[in-house]
């Protein structure tokens, strides 16, 4: 499994082309991408065809991991004559999402309501998704292909850990859009600091883990010793058109 970020701006678009939220997963027979942020699709197509894709996963309905698939629509619909791309989100993405298409995709994704504890195979992957602790309905995702597990966390506050599907992932890669206590990240909070995706990913024994979604501004590096320590050894740093082999 090749894990590649298409963009990780935490929220909102970075400078110099820092897209938000997209990864690209590439198994032996599957190209899945996980959330289409604000400037993913420009990405993707550094990275593949748009006609390779298996199936687009949108972890819940903020722009910056939903935006880009109105581009999608119009490049599948006018651009390459495609439809029923099977797309799975939670529970009423689709018609909140189609309000700026008037209401009808027409026919061009075929949707696939997604919720806490759900299981599915798509190509030679099994996707499973666990509720995350995120206003919208938010599904965090774990895909299992090739033996190895990538869990994504989506965005999350504290009371959700990448625990709830079980321990021993290979690569999490985990939200952490605040550091210390910058961040509103106390209770009831939405979002995590980088220390507290580090103690999750701990708790949950990853093999490897990966920050991502850092609020644009912040000194990444500082993430980074903080995200380490709580981990307990080094971590990884999401950067756009990076590849990481899982
Ligand atoms: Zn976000
Ligand atoms: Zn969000």
């Amino acid at each position: 499994m090749e894990l590649t970020v298409l963009g990780c701006s935490g929220s909102y678009g970075a400078p110099a082309g820092g897209a938000c939220s997209g990864y690209l997963v590439r198994t032996a027979q599957s190209t899945l991408w996980l959330d289409c942020g604000n400037g993913t699709l420009a990405n993707l197509q550094r990275h593949g065809l748009v006609e390779d894709l298996t199936a687009l996963v949108i972890t819940h309905w903020h722009p910056d991991h939903c935006a880009d698939i109105y581009g999608l629509h119009v490049l599948l619909k006018y651009g390459l004559g495609r439809s029923g791309v099977p797309v799975y989100a939670p529970e009423g993405t689709e018609a909140r999402l189609a309000t700026l298409v008037d209401g009808d995709w027409g026919g061009i994704f075929a949707w696939s309501a997604v919720g806490d504890g759900d299981a599915t195979g798509v190509g030679d992957c099994d996707l499973r998704f666990s509720r995350t602790a995120h206003p919208p309905p938010t599904m965090a995702v774990e895909v299992s292909a090739d033996g190895k597990r990538l869990v994504y966390t989506a965005d999350t506050g504290p009371d959700w850990s990448p625990e709830a599907f079980g321990p021993g992932a290979d690569l999490v890669l985990s939200e952490a859009s605040f550091q210390g206590n910058s961040g509103p990240v106390g209770a009831n909070a939405i979002h995590l600091a980088a220390r507290q995706a580090g103690e999750r990913a701990q708790a949950a024994q990853a093999r490897r883990l990966m920050l991502t979604h850092l609020w644009p501004g912040l000194d990444p590096n500082a993430s980074v010793v903080e995200g380490s320590e709580a981990f307990g050894r080094e971590i990884l740093l999401a950067a756009p058109h990076q590849r990481t082999r899982i």
